[in-house]
């Protein structure tokens, strides 16, 4: 089903008179259509906020899409752990009303992340009490599936599914976009005329390849890889009475220890196991050495757990883990009516877990960046200017998490693409000492919850009580070594 005639016509005719230069592009009226590349976490959010600007929202994915939670081709990461962020699932919530609880009928388990959440910190263990400070974890696969369901009953959305943009399309002195070029699966390839262009097409998106084309600045990209590899697989739960957890994290411990591990609660009665290495100690996909492996953590705790447990999967490994940020924010020009955001823009290393809420965070900016320009513009349509602005709110999105997941890596002796900066080497010690009075002290194991599920900005460890913690441990050490 492709974009109905009328509003393809409309289209066409606005950007031909666009291109003669024969209409101010502020007053045209051309909220009809948007497209988004890729039908990800990130395009999937970005689609559902753009319903609230367009008729029409189209979503162009290359693979084809099912009904039902299975892994497919164009998301090899889906197969390994993803733990939607507590902001993550507040915004998802906003979104789409009711989906927590459309979540809890697929059976995704509900943490409470301090009660329920077992982590082996460098210190020790956490505390461990109620908070309310949750979401629901399921695999990926599930949480894409209900999401796209609800766009697929959202009759502004239309989904092109086996379809692969190949280019942009733009008005003839290439600063407009006007549309997408697209192959389908017989390899014919079509023209899509549209307003509004949004890259959600991830790590690998062709932007960058298409801006060049264009005459584009290239922008700079800062890559920083701490070489972490994951090898992940299901497990059946037959008798979890023995556990008192419903997730639990081996933290591995920089610079020393470079191996760790992730075991939660999915739907279907299933529990995922998820072994992380550093620096190229890549955890095996072999049985044996998956087991080896997990024996080898800082605690036998995961080991345990699967020693004896019924596998339901293959191990999976996974090892393109670097945070890659693309620095659209930074170039003095841009091409109009084409946004950029998801991975495509700015991944992270996952072991972290913010990709998702960062996508749902991107997703409400340019929700924001719309509404504003409805405003500015006066009569309700997008206007010049636009891509710009929305790259650079989105930087400053992406900011705090890229310090937190960079600033992590940058640890690790192997880590490649960066060094600690002095500020950062300070903020490294500070946060080692944080998580060692979090072990002791649950106001500041909680506040260490908040800021990891981008509750609240880092800068709440700077407060006068946390400080005072801070102070009291450094007191206590040189009082004990003297
Ligand atoms: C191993 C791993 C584990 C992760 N764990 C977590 C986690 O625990 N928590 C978390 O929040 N995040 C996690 N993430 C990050 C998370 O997967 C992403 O950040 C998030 O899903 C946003 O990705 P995206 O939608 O931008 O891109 P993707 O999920 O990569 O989706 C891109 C989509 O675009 C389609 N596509 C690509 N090119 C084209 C084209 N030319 N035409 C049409 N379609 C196209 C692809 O088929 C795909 O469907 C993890 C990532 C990895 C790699």
């Amino acid at each position: 089903m492709l974009v109905d005639k009328t509003v393809e016509a409309i289209i066409e005719t606005q950007n031909l008179l666009l291109s003669h230069n024969l209409v101010d592009p502020k007053t045209i009226d051309n909220n009809i259509h948007a497209v988004v590349i890729g039908s990800g976490i990130a395009g999937l959010l970005a689609a559902r906020v753009l319903t609230n600007h367009f008729a029409k929202v189209t979503i162009i994915e290359r693979d084809y899409l099912s009904s039902q939670s299975e892994p497919r081709r164009g998301v090899p990461q889906s197969q390994q752990p993803h733990l939607l962020l507590t902001r993550g699932q507040i915004i998802l919530e906003q979104l789409f009303p009711g989906i927590k609880d459309e979540l809890a009928t697929h059976e995704a388990t509900l943490i409470d992340w301090t009660a329920d959440f077992k982590w082996l910190l460098p210190g020790g263990w956490n505390p461990g009490f109620s908070s309310g400070i949750t979401s629901r974890t399921c695999t990926r696969n599930l949480l894409e599936t209900v999401i796209r369901q609800r766009l697929f009953s959202n009759k502004k959305v239309e989904f092109l599914e086996g379809t692969t943009v190949i280019n942009l399309l733009t008005d003839t002195t290439q600063s407009f976009v006007k549309g997408v070029c697209l192959r389908d699966s017989k390899g014919v390839e079509v023209n899509l005329n549209t307003q509004l262009v949004v890259d959600a097409s991830g790590r690998k998106s062709h932007a960058i390849k298409w801006l060049k084309n264009l005459g584009y600045e290239v922008p700079q990209e800062t890559k920083i890889n701490s070489f972490l590899g994951y090898a992940s697989r299901l497990y059946q739960v037959s008798d979890d009475s023995y556990l008192d957890y419903k997730a639990l994290y081996i933290m591995p411990k920089a610079p020393t220890n470079p191996r760790g591990a992730v075991l939660y609660r999915v739907e279907s009665n299933r529990f995922l196991v998820n072994l992380i290495g550093v620096g190229r100690d890549y955890p095996p996909t072999d049985e044996d050495g998956f087991l080896n492996f997990a024996q080898s953590l800082r605690s036998p705790q995961i080991y345990e757990a699967i020693k004896n447990a019924l596998p339901l999967s293959p191990i999976n490994g996974y090892q393109g883990t670097d945070n890659c940020w693309r620095h659209y924010e930074r170039l003095p020009k841009f091409l109009e009516n084409f946004i950029v955001l998801g991975d495509a823009v700015c991944a992270f290393n996952p072991v972290y877990a913010q990709g998702m809420t960062v996508a749902a965070l991107g997703a409400l900016t340019l929700d924001e960046c719309l509404k504003k320009h409805k405003r500015f513009s006066g009569n309700g349509n997008i206007s010049l200017g636009l891509s710009r602005r929305f790259q650079k709110q989105l930087a400053k999105v992406n900011a705090e998490p890229w310090l937190a997941s960079t600033g992590y890596d940058l640890r690790w002796p192997k880590t490649e693409g960066g060094k600690a900066s002095f500020v950062t080497r300070l903020m490294q010690r500070y946060m080692d000492q944080i998580m060692i009075v979090a072990v002791k002290n649950a106001f500041v194991y909680k506040l260490l919850i908040e800021v990891i599920h981008l509750l609240k900005p880092p800068t709440v460890f700077f407060q006068p009580a946390i400080l005072t913690q801070v102070l009291k441990l450094q007191v206590q050490r040189l009082y004990c070594r003297s």
